[in-house]
């Protein structure tokens, strides 16, 4: 039976919910008067629940979706402004056992070439990721308790946060590796992790246990109940998602919401944030076996309408997508993308081996958008956005519940606006090309006079000046 608080999987993402939720939605997406009322109460920024927002989604009705995204475009400036935070990847090993369909690094998978970094190679890697200007990272792993067990990644985490190279620093290391135990999450928490990440891939159990046939992740409710324990274990912020076009992405997106639900529920927080990748290409998988793929005006709606259902999560794309749809869907709600991303193992220090006839691929999935950081961070500047650097909330101590609290008054934005611009002046200092310094410069410049606080304006100014003069790390 559904019960958002029970700490078991099968009954906080219960299955007989999620149908009537469809249900429901089908029968109420031609109702206007209900759907204004939706996206009345979707204007006050308190959430949605997921009954409502899937009302939402399944409405056809023109006006509905007009203002689906008027209203999301309202909300992602209210509480995000027009920052994006930039991220990169960073994958330390693709050794896996795990059979999962959908991806190059199963176990099966004879054609891909296996690596996992020592730690010189991750010295080289985050080297090059400093040169790039990047200062926050996902790690990412495949599960293998032999090759890549825990202590090889809290290794790889000291080792990640010790190298100081020239001016850069990696100051925030997110983790995505499989589901774990609490005693695990601890040691992560200790080692300083910012975010845990785990993608639920799907909810609906019978695809999940299709999908993943063999391997400890066959396990659904060992996977679902992972956060449980992840916060169990002491880290308060964790990021939620689903594969869209593993399942019936409309199954997915309630199941996505009732995971958020039962976080908020049980833990007093919900996900910090949610990221919304989509089924691609990549070696040894055929992307056309999952005819469930979403096209593009769906996948627009989606993140809309997560947006106004989660107003406080912030929500993360990567470079799965085109240029295009990230222009799109950066308007409608993303806060988060990563930029000059390389998906195989050892791909900054050695080059990206996708596409290259002259080495096995050892690469996740093919990237869509290929262009450099510099590149984005010029686009982004182009579009009338601030590329923010910033990781200042995890080094303040501002997680969890307290960092909710902020959100949800609105306050955030009094230090993550001066937090990007300073970032970004890091970045513009030590690793812009001429181009995208001298744009970044003129929205500074345009930008400082809109900070509210007198105080902080001035502060801001000053730190500017020391930036230039060499000085780094100031934040709020
Ligand atoms: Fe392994 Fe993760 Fe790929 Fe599954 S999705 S095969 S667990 S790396
Ligand atoms: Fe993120 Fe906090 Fe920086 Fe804002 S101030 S961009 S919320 S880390």
């Amino acid at each position: 039976m559904y019960n958002p608080k029970s700490l078991k999987a099968t009954e906080f993402i219960d299955d007989t919910e999620i149908r009537e939720s469809l249900a429901y939605a089908v029968e109420h997406k031609d109702d206007l008067d209900l759907c204004m009322s939706i996206l009345e109460k979707a204007a006050l920024c308190k959430g949605l629940s997921h009954r409502e927002a899937m009302v939402l989604l399944e409405s056809e009705l023109p006006q509905v979706r007009e203002k689906c995204f008027t209203l999301a475009e309202e909300i992602k400036k209210r509480f995000y402004g027009n920052r994006i935070v930039m991220f990169a990847p960073l994958y330390l090993s693709n050794y896996c056992i795990n059979s999962c369909r959908y991806c190059p690094y199963h176990a099966k998978n004879k054609t891909i070439c296996r690596k996992k970094l020592t730690q010189e190679e991750i010295v080289r890697e985050v080297t090059a990721l400093q040169d790039m200007g990047h200062k926050r990272l996902a790690l990412e792993t495949g599960e293998d308790p032999i090759n890549n067990p825990i202590e090889y990644v809290l290794e790889s985490i000291k080792t990640i946060y010790s190298i100081k190279h020239k001016n850069g620093a990696i100051r925030r290391v997110n983790v995505n590796i499989a589901a774990t135990t609490v005693e695990n999450y601890r040691k992560l928490k200790e080692a300083g992790i910012g975010t845990y990440i785990l993608f639920q891939e799907t909810y609906n159990k019978e695809s999940y246990e299709y999908l993943h046939p063999a391997g400890p992740k066959s396990d659904y409710a060992y996977h679902t109940e992972a956060m449980d324990r992840a916060m169990e274990g002491g880290i308060d912020d964790v990021g939620c998602g689903v594969l869209f076009g593993l399942n019936m992405y409309k199954y997915d997106f309630v199941g996505l919401l009732m995971h958020a639900e039962h976080l908020e529920a049980v833990h007093g927080v919900g996900p910090h944030t949610i990221s919304v990748p989509r089924i691609c290409p990549a070696d040894d998988i055929d992307v056309d076996e999952f005819s469930n793929a979403i096209p593009d005006d769906i996948f627009e709606k989606i993140v809309a309408i997560l947006r106004i259902a989660v107003p406080y999560t912030g929500i993360i794309i990567s470079t799965r997508e085109s240029p295009r749809v990230r222009r799109e869907i950066l308007k409608l709600g993303v806060s988060q993308i990563s930029g000059g991303s390389r998906t195989s193992v050892g791909g900054y220090a050695d080059g990206e081996a996708v596409n290259r006839d002259d080495e096995m691929n050892s690469a996740q999935f093919d990237v869509s958008d290929t262009r450099t950081l510099d590149e984005v961070v010029n686009w982004l500047l182009d579009l009338g956005y601030i590329p923010s650097f910033c990781t200042a909330c995890y080094r303040e101590g501002r997680t969890g519940d307290r960092f909710m609290r902020l959100v949800k008054s609105g306050a955030i934005a009094n230090v993550c606006h001066p937090n990007a611009l300073m970032t970004l002046k890091e970045y513009l200092e030590d690793y812009a090309s001429a181009d995208t310094r001298r744009k970044g410069e003129a929205l500074i410049a345009a930008e400082i006079p809109k900070l509210q606080n007198e105080k902080v304006r001035a502060l801001v100014e000053q730190h500017m000046k020391e930036l230039h003069n060499g000085m780094r790390d100031f934040r709020f």
